[in-house]
């Protein structure tokens, strides 16, 4: 305890917290009153979304490759020296994000598990580099899956394969973890993070009369995170303004 903020409000991590969805669930944690950490690959834009965030809180940048396990090692080893003797909260939602790969004869083999490693063995590296940290051993894991872990399009082996080993990881944690620790998971739909115009069919397309956002991920994240779901562990939570819920046949 070095009399930082970090050590007397609740501290979460956020993984692939310096965009997209993640900077959204950065937001809505710090909106909550708690420290957050982001872990990011991208030094220069994780650095400025820190900046940019710090005017709603208590937040810090951690340059980490999420698929590398020293990499992980360090970053929650360096987080007591930095003034944050314990996490509460890890939300695992970095990822390789672009579903699309290779035809399976040109399946190339370390990309595969590059992508393994980043998007699922990363879920186990957080969680064993982060329990030491723990306050006082309790706390809750968000994992950021997708709805390609059921639906598919073609050549999308490695990312598909590796959301659905996140779904399956999420209640091996929560069984494994519990009672203390309590771990779910989000699956979203389409959410919109990039500057591309979306046409009106976008929106229609879906049930709930709209793409998604990344504040529509943020708030489950939030509630999953709370006290109000104490009740809750190993689930997974599809988001997807009710696209997997279409039938999709041709008349
Ligand atoms: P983005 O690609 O916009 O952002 C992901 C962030 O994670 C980037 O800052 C990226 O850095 C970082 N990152 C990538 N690899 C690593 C790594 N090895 N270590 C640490 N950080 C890393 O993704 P989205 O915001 O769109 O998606 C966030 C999560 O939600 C992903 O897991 C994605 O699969 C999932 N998802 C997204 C959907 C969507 O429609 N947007 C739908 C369903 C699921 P860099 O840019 O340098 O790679």
């Amino acid at each position: 305890m070095n009399g930082h903020p970090g050590d007397e409000k609740k501290a979460a991590v956020v993984s692939g917290g310096a965009r997209g969805i993640g900077r959204a669930i950065a937001r809505r944690l710090l909106e909550d009153g708690y420290s957050v950490l982001i872990f990011d690959i991208d030094r220069k834009t994780g650095m400025k979304t820190v900046s940019e965030l710090q005017s709603e809180g208590d937040a810090a940048f951690c340059h980490v490759d999420v698929g590398d396990e020293e990499s992980v090692k360090a970053a929650f080893e360096q987080l007591p020296g930095r003034g944050y003797g314990h996490i509460d909260f890890v939300v695992n939602n970095a990822g390789i994000s672009d579903p699309h790969g290779d035809p399976i004869g040109k399946i190339d083999i370390a990309m595969w598990n590059r992508v393994l490693a980043v998007n699922l063995t990363s879920v186990v590296l957080t969680a064993k580099h982060a329990y030491p940290l723990f306050r006082r051993g309790r706390g809750a894991i968000v994992n950021i899956s997708s709805t390609r872990f059921l639906q598919s399009e073609k050549n999308t082996f490695a990312y598909t394969a590796s959301k659905g080993g996140m779904v399956s990881l999420t209640h091996a944690l929560a069984v494994s973890l519990g009672p203390n620790i309590r771990a779910n998971c989000i699956s979203p739909g389409w959410i919109h993070t990039h500057d591309e115009p979306l046409s009106a069919e976008d929106h229609a397309q879906h049930p709930a009369g709209l793409v998604g956002e990344p504040r529509d991920i943020a708030s489950l994240v939030s509630w999953l995170l709370s006290d109000e779901s104490r009740f809750v562990t190993g689930q997974n939570f599809i988001v997807d303004g009710g696209m997997t819920r279409k039938m999709i046949y041709v008349e």
